[in-house]
Order: C-alpha cells, then structure tokens, then sequence
C-alpha cells in the first residue's frame, strides 16, 4: 500500500480534554508525525474515560482508518479504560502477563518506589497484542492487529508518548504499511568575512561530500549560507543529524559565523559594535547602498556619523581627501577619513561610485568600491556595475558590513 493510500486516526482519551482541563497537545504531535511520513489523517477525535465510549470511537475508527493511534488512558488507576475500550471494539480477552508485570516491578525496582497494586492492572493487554516497551515510563504501550488494520494504544505523558512514537511506532508502521517517504530539513548558518574557497578548504572535504546530511554553501557578497540538510525518518532524527554536523561546522569556522537561518549581517553588526563599543561612520557617494535604507532603525548610539553625497567628487572635496588614483583607493581614503575621529573605537565605512550604470564608463572594470578601515586595518574590493545598478546597491553593502562585523570580532 502506499503512503498516500493509507489512512490514520488519532484518539485521544481523557475526561481531562473534555473538560477543557488540558490542551490535547498529543494529537498534534500524532498528526504532524503523520503529515511527514506523507500517512493521511481524516479524523481526530477525544473521548473521555468511559469504556462504552471509547469502544465505539474505536469501532467508528476502523470503519474508515487502516492506522489508529490512541494516546492517554493506559496507566494503574479505575479511570485508565484504555486497554478495556481495545478489548471490548476488537472483540479479544484481556490476558494478563507475568513478563509486563515484571518489567513494570522492575522499573518501579529501579526507580526505588514501592509498587502498588493497582499496577498489575498494567499487565492485561488485549489478546495478541503486540507489546510496545515503555523505558522511559511505566505503563507500556501495544498494538493490536486486525487483518490489514491497526490500533495502537500509547500513554498520555507526553514525553513517553514522543518516545514511544519515534522509537517503535514510526519504525513499525514503515515495514507494515511499506512506507518510504523521507522527510528533508534543512538549516542555513551564515558567515561573513571569509571567501568562499577558504570556507570550502576550513570546512573540508569529508564533511563537504557527505551525502546525508548534505552541506553546500550559497554565496551573496560577502555572506555566504552553509546550508545542511538532512534527510531522516523523523523530524528528530533530522534534527540530531543536523546538530551533529553544526558542532563540526561551529569547530572548524565558528569564529565566521554571526547566525542561522533569518538573521541579516545587519542586525549581526549592530551586536557587534554593541559588544566592543564601538561605534560606525558610514560615507556614501553615487551610490546609496547602506545610509537611505538599512541604517533607518539603528540605534543611534552605535552611529557616529552618515553621510550621503550625490557624487563622488562631492564626497572628496568635503572630506579633504587625494582624489587620485582607482576608485577603490578613494573608497579607503574615505573610509579612512570617516575611522578617524580622533577616538580609536570607531569603524569606518564606504561605499563610492563614478557612475551611475556601468554603461557609462563601459571601458573602466572598476566603477564602484566598497571599504572598511578599523583599527587602522583595511579591506577593500572593487565592482564593475555602477551606483544605481541593483546588484551594486546590495553587493556593496553587504560586503562592507560583513567585512565590519569580521574586524570587529577579531
Ligand atoms: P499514566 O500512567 O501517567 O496515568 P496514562 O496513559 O493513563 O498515563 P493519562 O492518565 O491519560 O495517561 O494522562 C497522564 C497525563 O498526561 C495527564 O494528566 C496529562 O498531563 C498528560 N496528557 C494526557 N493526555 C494528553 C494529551 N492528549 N495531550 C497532552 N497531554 C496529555
Ligand atoms: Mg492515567
């Protein structure tokens, strides 16, 4: 049968639930974990602990669901109606077991807690049920088989019901009902400050060709995204294969790290300059890639100056600096210029253009710069689209701020 065929039906057991006591936050679990093994889920129903009722949701069930999953109900006490509900809808004896009752005596052993005995209650299972064994608790889960269908009855604590589910669930409904679907997920860490074949070459080869979790870096001037992915049974196995491969990604380019998945350079920056005190001067000319938008809501504490200037002749003339040379050392002498304000704390950054499209200045390849200078260290680069290009306006900037956000944490 395929996935898609198939066909489950959540029940949860609790007055509790009816009486609005609880939120049923197990049956939620149940048809998410469902949703990703691609299994349909048409109905999701709560009883409360009643024999009588519980049977007759259980026969509903199996008049339209291959797969039934229970959860609540299984425990010591009089109110615990789980097991008797699955005898009665399926028509089976409940058979007591000296095995279950020892494993329970022994967990009970364990814990140092006196069992009583209203536990042996615990040890009845339906007639050919299939026992389903609960370390982390007491009461044990089981399944009962009908022909093609299944119940499954799991206990309401919900940390034993994820466990239960995970470990011997989800393994058993994919080698009965045949399902393969896999699910995928994925985590993007972001770096700034580094090219991309020194990552490539820190992150190396055994971790860059592994097939499962995979990892491929995505690069967008001066950011670059490791994204791993992995591809697992359950979401938690995905998510322990993932954090798996981030402790080796952390070990060997931690230190270019400022985030994961929706965290900017920008907001990675202003932390920066909070953590060092340090504060930012930021000069644009012919090109407005940081100062119009992206410095709108920072924190004005963190700027010392931001300045605009329709031209780059403009910007020189202001600021007294040698307007010879390429664009790019203009772009560090004013970035030079913007440092220098007498305290040591301040990062300088500039972005400068001679054009406004590439066009213009067609035989020049060096038309727009970006530069950082702090701590009298520099880094620069050069592009070759004019100020009002779109990939200038982006490029430019986030380079300059990925380059900061790097020297500062140095
Ligand atoms: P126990 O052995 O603890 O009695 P049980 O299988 O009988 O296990 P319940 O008595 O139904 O389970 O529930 C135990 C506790 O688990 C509840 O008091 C509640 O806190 C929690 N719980 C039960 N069902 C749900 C549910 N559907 N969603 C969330 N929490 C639940
Ligand atoms: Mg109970």
């Amino acid at each position: 049968m395929q996935a898609a065929e198939l066909n489950a039906e959540i029940i949860s057991v609790g007055t509790e639930i009816l009486l609005g006591e609880i939120t049923d936050t197990n049956s939620v679990f149940l048809a998410r974990t469902l949703r990703d093994m691609g299994v349909n889920v048409y109905f999701m129903t709560s009883v409360g602990d009643n024999e009588r009722r519980i049977a007759e949701v259980i026969r509903i069930a199996l008049s339209r669901a291959q797969i039934v999953i229970m959860c609540g109900g299984l425990g010591p006490t009089v109110d615990d109606m789980t097991r008797q509900g699955v005898a009665v809808a399926t028509n089976r004896e409940l058979i007591f077991h000296q095995s279950l009752l020892d494993s329970i005596a022994q967990r009970f052993t364990s814990l140092r807690v006196h069992m009583t005995e209203n536990n042996r209650r615990q040890a009845y299972v339906p007639d050919g049920a299939i026992i389903i064994e609960n370390p982390v608790g007491t009461a044990p889960g089981f399944a009962v088989e009908q022909g093609e269908q299944v119940v499954i009855c799991l206990p309401g604590v919900p940390r034993e019901m994820k466990y239960l589910m995970n470990e011997s669930v989800i393994p058993y409904l994919r080698k009965r009902y045949g399902i393969t679907t896999q699910i995928i997920k994925a985590r993007n860490f972001k770096t700034a400050g580094i090219g991309e074949s020194m990552l490539d070459e820190l992150l190396g080869s055994d971790l860059l060709q592994s097939s499962n979790p995979t990892i491929g870096l995505a690069a967008h001037s001066g950011v670059i995204d490791i994204r791993i992915t992995a591809k697992a049974d359950t979401t938690e196995q995905a998510d322990a294969m993932i954090a798996e491969f981030e402790a080796a990604v952390r070990e060997r380019a931690g230190e270019y790290i400022f985030g994961s998945d929706g965290d900017t350079i920008d907001s990675a920056l202003m932390e920066a300059l909070k953590s060092r005190h340090a504060r930012i001067s930021v000069i644009e000319a012919g090109i407005q890639s940081i100062v119009g938008e992206r410095f709108k809501d920072i924190d004005e504490n963190l700027v010392r100056s931001v300045v605009f200037y329709p031209d780059i002749n403009a910007a020189v003339t202001s600021l007294g600096v040698d307007s010879e040379g390429s664009v790019r050392q203009i772009a560090e002498r004013l970035a030079a210029a913007a440092a220098d304000h007498r305290s040591a704390d301040t990062v300088g950054l500039a972005v400068v253009s001679l054009t406004a499209t590439n066009d213009d200045h067609a035989d020049a390849d060096e038309v727009s710069a970006a530069a950082v200078v702090y701590k009298g260290e520099r880094r620069s680069r050069a592009y070759g689209f004019g100020g009002k290009t779109e990939s200038a306006r982006s490029w430019t900037g986030t380079w300059a701020m990925a380059q900061a956000w790097r020297m500062l944490k140095d």
